[in-house]
């Protein structure tokens, strides 16, 4: 069964204003902007998934309703076994919380907050109706907090604050706080925007690692490099789903990275 299932996704934004060569006018000066023209898309577990496409085609209008963040105009979004535009308001910000893992280009990590306690975060929107009380706990909620940050390579950091951080360190926790509460997919935007070239290689060498061990991940990106570390790229265009290719021979960011550490240093040695 497909984690995510997209039927005929539209969504259209209705707006005051002056119509565009996107817009169609209707009437009066409202304009609406076809954001998403009917898009069809399943995702399965496992997948490591690049959302392309040129400014303006409808990317973040896409991440928000797989993010459960916004509902569309038209057609059905089934995640993991749960018609998510029938649901009501609190079911569907239960989806979100429980469901999905957000990793975003700007971290947003709470700054007077140690790592740990970032991590642990989601943890307490858990509702105890739905959840074992398995999480409901301090010591239960700090080891699977502790747990999390060992999978991304920060035991050692758990007491650290934001500021005392890389910012691939500090990507590392908002990815630790994502995976905690073992979410259906992990849901990344342009997640190395900010970040240099050896911590963008990092950061692509974790997905990779969390994707080999079984997590589904679905990032938006503009580059085509980045892209290709990932096994299969979608692309929009105009609020369309133009083009769905596997990747077939995907590169692997450790091993670029290790290459880029090389070249780094025998650059600054020719200095
Ligand atoms: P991308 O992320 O690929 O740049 P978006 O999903 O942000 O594209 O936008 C797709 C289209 O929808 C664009 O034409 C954009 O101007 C329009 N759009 C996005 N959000 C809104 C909004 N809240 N209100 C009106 N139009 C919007
Ligand atoms: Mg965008």
């Amino acid at each position: 069964m497909s984690v995510i299932e997209l039927r005929g996704i539209k969504r259209e934004y209705r707006m005051e204003g002056k119509p565009s060569s996107k817009t169609k006018k209707t009437s009066g000066s409202v304009v609406v902007v076809r954001a998403l023209r009917g898009v069809d898309f399943c995702a399965e577990a496992g997948e490591f998934i690049s959302v392309m496409g040129p400014s303006g085609s409808g990317k973040s209008t896409l991440m928000n309703i797989l993010g459960c963040l916004d509902k569309p105009s038209g057609g059905t979004y089934n995640l993991d076994g749960i018609e998510t535009s029938k649901s009501d308001s609190d079911t569907f910000a239960y989806i979100r919380n429980r469901k999905i893992g957000f990793v975003f280009q700007s971290f947003n990590l709470l700054s007077r907050t140690t790592a740990l306690e970032n991590v642990e975060l989601p943890l307490f929107y858990r509702r105890r109706k739905h959840d074992e009380k398995k999480s409901s706990s301090a010591s239960a909620r700090k080891e699977l907090a502790m747990t999390a940050l060992k999978e991304v390579g920060l035991a050692e950091r758990i007491d650290h604050f934001p500021s005392q951080l890389s910012g691939g360190q500090q990507q590392r926790v908002a990815i630790a706080r994502a995976m905690v509460n073992d979410p259906a997919f992990i849901l990344a935007d342009e997640p190395t925007g900010n970040l240099d070239t050896g911590m963008t290689l990092e950061i692509m060498g974790l997905f990779q690692q969390l994707n080999d061990r079984g997590k589904t991940v679905i990032m938006v990106t503009h580059e085509p490099e980045l892209a290709a570390y990932t096994k299969r790229i979608i692309t929009l265009r105009d609020g369309e789903l133009v083009s769905d290719v596997q990747v077939h021979e995907r590169r692997n960011a450790l091993d670029d990275l290790a290459q880029w550490k090389k070249d780094h240093v025998l650059l600054s040695e020719d200095k």
